[in-house]
């Protein structure tokens, strides 16, 4: 049901220009508008039809790992206002995922709306039957069916993918690609061992389309690369304590993950602000996950049978805490940077518990593997809707009261590419897995714009053009021995 945006909450920096009694007079269908108005418009006269083909921008903010459980107290303590004020106007859930839990699999099948025995990516690396011994890293090329950004292009939509899973080598779109790209370069930086997720990374082709823009975002990257001790200051503020070296580890394993989001942040933040913004953005972070794993007893220390030390916790207690405020905030800047009204949605991977309870961590002698959260038995997920197109569903109560029982099971990862076909008016394929999350479309949307099945978006044209990759690069064989490290593989 829709309602007026007057009671709403508004983000922090961002105003709305519309009188009052300019609000009263708009009708029903404008009123939609109005509600995601309070978050990000600067007023503009008239109000946008909501059945335009081409509509408000649609953002997909993909942040790994995001934890319903961690989330809701630090809303309820008003830490976590962006995504606070889209849950009250738009629609939540948790998220339905697939076992195994590897990142690789699932943000494939959350851009094709796939199991990953359609999509082709199926863990970190492969086997082939002529080779049985050795052992492959997927990348891009392996990838066997459309993304939901190759669908928008070949439709004549703009689209932009920024640091999602998969993506090197980047293929052509109708916008921008930044890659994300695994390599071994990270481990050798001073970011610390242990990195499985990648980032954009210098002198290596092939990581941004179109092509001559890649040293425009790798200048990017290197002003986020100078910046990135006064960003951690500013997201986590100052430690009193010496490091011991385990908490050296840790805290070097995440800088890496800090680096590769504040740029993606800054490249979508610069698409958004120009005349190239895109009817889709995508973009990932992976901090939050990595900051899970490496932190989770800090955070909940009463959980382990041998917990931190308090000088420990005081000081790393508050680092997964002070990641969800700083993605709270940027979705918040990149809202008000659009300027518009924008379709929101955030999205998770899968959720994170506490793993290794019962593990003695020694300061000063390292395990292999660091980790205390994790996501085996795939926990869901977080997404949350909203915006223009997106139905508005009541709350049992304030959001600050918001308990786990009430956040309710709303769709899957393979639900997510559909959904997105579904609210801009392309037609999704039937041989997806997943469906447009009805509920969450507004009524009106899909009144005018009955949602449309098409057999399948693939065609062997498109499959001839996918992009080749030298499987036998060197970086291979030490890419695998981290991963085997951290017990990805065997
Ligand atoms: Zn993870």
């Amino acid at each position: 049901m829709a309602h007026s945006g007057t009671s709403r909450r508004p983000v922090p920096g961002v105003t709305c220009g519309l009188a009052p009694d300019v609000k009263k007079m708009k009708h029903r269908r404008c009123q939609i508008v109005l509600t995601l108005a309070v978050l990000t418009w600067s007023f503009t006269p008239g109000c946008r039809e909501l059945d335009d083909p081409v509509g408000p921008p649609i953002l997909l903010y993909a942040a790994d790992g995001l934890e319903w459980r961690v989330m809701l107290p630090l809303i309820r303590d008003g830490k976590l206002p962006t995504f606070a004020a889209l849950i009250e106007q738009g629609t939540c859930g948790s998220l339905a995922t697939l076992s195994p839990t590897s990142s690789p699999i699932i943000w494939t099948s959350v851009a094709t709306g796939k199991t990953m025995d359609k999509h082709g990516i199926t863990g970190f690396i492969y086997r082939t039957p002529d080779k049985p011994d050795e052992v492959n890293l997927f990348t891009n090329a392996d990838r066997k069916t459309k993304a939901v950004w190759n669908i928008l292009t070949d439709d004549g939509r703009t689209v932009s993918v920024i640091g999602w899973w998969m993506t090197f080598p980047v293929e052509p779109v109708s916008g921008l690609m930044v890659a994300q790209t695994n390599s071994v370069d990270q481990a050798q930086t001073a970011y610390g061992e242990n990195i499985w997720k990648g980032s954009l990374r210098k002198g290596v082709p092939g990581q941004v389309y179109p092509p001559d823009r890649q040293a425009e975002m790798i200048d990017i990257l290197e002003q986020c690369d100078n910046e990135l001790p006064s960003l951690t200051q500013q997201i986590f503020g100052t430690f009193s304590y010496q490091q011991s070296p385990l908490l050296q580890r840790l805290w070097e394993n995440c800088l890496w993950a800090f680096r590769a989001d504040a740029t993606y942040l800054r490249i979508a933040n610069r698409l958004v602000a120009g005349p190239e913004r895109p009817e889709l953005l995508a973009v990932y972070m992976g901090g939050t996950d990595v900051v899970g794993h490496r932190f989770w007893r800090y955070r909940y220390p009463n959980l382990y049978e041998h917990p931190p030390t308090g000088e420990e916790i005081e000081d790393y207690g508050r680092i997964i805490e002070g990641y969800y405020a700083y993605c709270d905030r940027s979705l918040g800047e990149l809202l008000k940077t659009y300027g518009t009204e924008v379709t929101v949605i955030v999205c998770s991977d899968h959720g994170m518990f506490a793993i290794n309870r019962a593990r003695r961590y020694d300061p000063n002698d390292i395990p292999a593997n660091v980790n205390s959260g994790g996501h085996p038995l795939a926990p869901p997920g977080v997404i949350i809707m909203a915006g223009p197109r997106v139905n508005h569903t009541p709350l049992p109560g304030p959001v600050e009261s918001l308990s786990p029982r009430d956040i309710p099971l709303l769709c899957s990862v393979y639900d997510i590419a559909p959904t997105i076909l579904a609210l801009m008016d392309i037609p999704v394929g039937e041989d997806m897995d997943g469906r447009p999350v009805r509920r969450a479309i507004e009524p009106s949307w899909i009144r005018k714009h009955p949602i449309r099945t098409v057999a399948t978006h693939d065609t062997d044209e498109w499959l001839a053009t996918r992009p080749h990759v030298d499987r036998e690069s060197p970086d291979k064989k030490m890419r695998l021995d981290q991963l085997r490290s951290l017990g990805y593989i065997d």
